[in-house]
């Protein structure tokens, strides 16, 4: 039987096209060591340390760390490919090892590679006293809250009433943000080469007067979700990844697959599913 390629977009690019390079690193001595030798090393094989225009960027730390590289290059994500170290546990970004930095240089310098391409969120916030929007991409997640208690709000889809929501706040998440925040909502893990968002509520509020559907909801690239306030002047909180914003005078907010792809150089094969063992399973006695 013929095995099918299930990886998503997979590009094959030559050696010697990475020509400039940047390092984000976490705020720790080993982590800022390991970046201070990957410097040394990629500039002896005559690439340029360039944090304007990086061709890639090298996360040192852990999955924070690549998220925080992702927001920082958000600019130029048609032009710069990402890699992690991680020099904490394992991450679903942060692949390589601190001991494999050798191996990861080379392979920067002299080796071809694949550009894998994954999917992110599109948030857009309306409000009741502006025409202008405010737009957010996201890699993991978007979380949405009251800033002053529950979050009282309908949702809907393709612009038609799904239900009403009473409870803690709602979580939107990429494929690979479903093994962050959206795992401990119980949602489910998604294979990132389906272009598609997860809704998984947070505590919802579920008795004879409110109802919701209490399952995590998996919409494909063509459908669009709106999370309308009920009252207006509405203040909510939002998280971006990392990121924590408030919003006053929500009208709603628009969550979609964005056009827009995070791209990341694969040196070597790394099975999504493998990695969800290696995470959360580890190698236990029925491995
Ligand atoms: P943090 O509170 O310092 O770290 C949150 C943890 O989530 C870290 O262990 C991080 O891994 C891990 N993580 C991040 N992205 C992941 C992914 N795609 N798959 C699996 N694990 C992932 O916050 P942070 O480092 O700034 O990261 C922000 C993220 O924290 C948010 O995007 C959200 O997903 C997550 N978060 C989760 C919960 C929860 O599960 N209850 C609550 C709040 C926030 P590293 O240690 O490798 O960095």
């Amino acid at each position: 039987m013929t095995e099918v390629n299930q990886t998503p977009m997979k590009n094959a690019i030559p050696a010697g096209m990475l020509k400039k390079f940047a390092v984000q690193t976490r705020e720790d001595a080993f982590s800022h060591a390991i970046k201070a030798r990957i410097i040394d090393y990629l500039t002896d094989f005559q690439l340029t340390y360039d944090e304007k225009e990086p061709d890639i960027v090298i996360s040192v730390g852990g999955d924070g760390t690549l998220l925080q590289a992702f927001h920082h290059y958000i600019y130029r994500l048609k032009d710069t490919a990402f890699v992690g170290v991680h020099t904490g546990h394992l991450g679903f970004y942060a692949d390589w090892t601190a001991e494999e930095i050798e191996k990861l240089v080379i392979s920067i310098a002299r080796n071809a590679f694949n550009i894998v391409e994954y999917p992110l969120l599109k948030v857009t916030v309306r409000y009741t006293n502006r025409a202008e929007s405010v737009g957010y991409l996201a890699l993991n997640e978007c979380t949405v809250r009251g800033a002053e208690g529950l979050l009282v709000a309908d949702v809907l889809i393709k612009g038609e009433k799904f239900e009403s929501f009473r409870g803690d706040g709602l979580c939107f998440s990429t494929p690979t943000g479903s093994t962050a925040y959206n795992k401990g909502l119980a949602g489910a893990i998604i294979h990132p080469s389906l272009a598609s968002i997860q809704l998984s509520e947070m505590a919802s509020i579920n008795n004879r007067v409110f109802r919701t559907i209490g399952s995590p909801l998996i919409l494909p690239r063509h459908h669009r979700c709106q999370v309308k306030p009920v009252s207006d002047n509405e203040v909510l909180s939002l998280t971006i990844d990392h990121l924590s914003l408030v919003h006053e005078n929500v009208k709603f907010i628009e969550f979609v697959v964005a056009e827009k792809k995070i791209r990341f150089a694969r040196f070597r094969p790394l099975p999504f599913w493998r990695r969800v063992r290696d995470s959360f399973i580890g190698e236990g006695e029925n491995s």
